[in-house]
């Protein structure tokens, strides 16, 4: 059973079907002009239509790149360059993925100031403290979506109103959000949106930004001019494929997955506070993504709950496990004011359209004797804090 989606999901076989020809016989550079490339080039360009069409875009406004990482770098450092004359001022949150916060330490290290907005205890941002943070100085606003790791969903369209209004630019981090709620660019006001294919049923090292029209970017990857001179190197072409063809498929069905995994989200939750003395629900109740369940449990080590589920043929998180192994506390559990000895017990479980019920009822079951043996097993006071930080 796999309950990690945040970290990563299956490819749909519907996606892996339109990507294989791009491997073998349109294997093309879609930059050449003979047969090959045109065919590449169409490829390419279909897919740009279809993750504008996903999002309320236009093609002309999607920049391909390798994936989530690299669009946050490229919105962040990209803004901040071709915007510096304007001021050096910078708007994020402290629970930002690891690919916006470390983007910003390096930011300051040359010469930007950065203001990390606090979250309350359920992990929202607040809009007013949003809105006393701006400046005239202020050239860049980045607030995610919603969090990896608790799923809270962030008030983005207030946020992006406000930025706008005194001139700023408004980036969002959508990696978890796309085809989890529906994210229209004008109406969401958003001026740059990160996306990554592998975290809605498409290929690993793929994802696109969404650069509205007027914005000025200053590139990070110089070379050959690709996607409008903002992303040089030959472009993904099957990766990119298999986005245009992910991001259609996830938004086509959102309605529908995303109302199912409410539902089996919910009897996880339900299920895990009622079944296991000790345990509680991290993030937010109502403002949370439709895939998302977080605990954490009264005397367990986070890790040793990870191994013992695994065991038992159910792979979930400590959390957050997208980015290297840390054994650091999560950033964002430190955030929400959870202090370290009570944070240490943490599971993330993150749902896929392919996850179901029967699977969330095996789960409930095998839960609470794992609960029980760990708490048996280790003493109290024993343990150490750990969980991995970033995905
Ligand atoms: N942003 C968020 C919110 C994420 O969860 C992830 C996951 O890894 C990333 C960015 C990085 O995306 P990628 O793995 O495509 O680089």
């Amino acid at each position: 059973m796999y309950f990690d989606n945040s970290a990563t999901t299956a490819v749909d076989p519907r996606v892996l079907e339109e990507m294989l020809p791009y491997f073998t016989e349109r294997f093309g550079n879609a930059s050449s002009m003979h047969s090959f490339g045109r065919e590449a080039y169409n490829a390419l360009e279909g897919a740009r239509e279809r993750v504008a069409k996903a999002i309320g875009a236009s093609a002309r406004e999607i920049i391909f790149t390798s994936g989530g990482t690299e669009s946050d770098n490229l919105a962040l450092q990209g803004a901040a360059y071709a915007n510096q004359g304007k001021g050096k001022h910078i708007i994020t949150s402290v629970i930002e993925h690891h690919a916006v916060l470390s983007t910003c330490h390096f930011l300051e290290g040359q010469g930007f100031r950065v203001t990390y907005l606090p979250i309350d205890q359920q992990g929202l941002v607040d809009v007013e403290k949003a809105k006393e943070a701006m400046s005239k100085e202020t050239i860049l606003v980045s607030i995610m979506a919603a969090n990896n790791e608790i799923g809270t969903i962030q008030p983005i369209r207030e946020i992006g109103a406000i930025a706008q209004e005194a001139g700023a630019v408004f980036h969002t981090d959508a990696v978890q959000t796309i085809t989890k709620l529906p994210l229209h660019v004008a109406k969401d006001n958003l001026q740059l949106m990160t996306i990554s294919a592998h975290k809605f049923h498409g290929p690993k090292g793929v994802g696109a930004l969404y650069v509205r029209k007027g914005v000025k970017l200053r590139p990070v990857v110089y070379g050959g001019g690709q996607e409008r001179g903002l992303r040089s190197s030959t472009e993904n072409v099957p990766g990119i494929v298999g986005l245009g063809k992910a991001i259609e498929i996830g938004v086509a069905e959102m309605e529908e997955s995303a109302e199912r995994m409410s539902r089996i989200r919910d009897r996880i939750i339900e299920g895990t506070l009622s079944k296991v003395q000790g345990s509680h629900l991290n993030g937010h109740r109502n403002r949370r993504l439709c895939n998302n369940a977080h605990f954490r449990f009264d005397g367990v080590e986070g890790e040793a709950l990870v191994l013992s589920m695994d065991v038992s043929g159910i792979a979930a998180s400590t959390g957050s496990a997208c980015s290297t192994r840390s054994t650091e506390t999560s950033h964002v559990l430190r955030a929400l004011g959870i202090r370290p000895e009570e944070g240490r017990g943490s599971l993330r479980i993150s749902l896929s359209k392919f996850n179901t019920m029967e699977e969330a009822d095996l789960f409930l079951a095998e839960l609470p004797e794992v609960v029980e043996r760990l708490r048996l097993l280790v003493p109290r006071g024993a343990m150490t804090f750990r969980a991995s930080g970033g995905g």
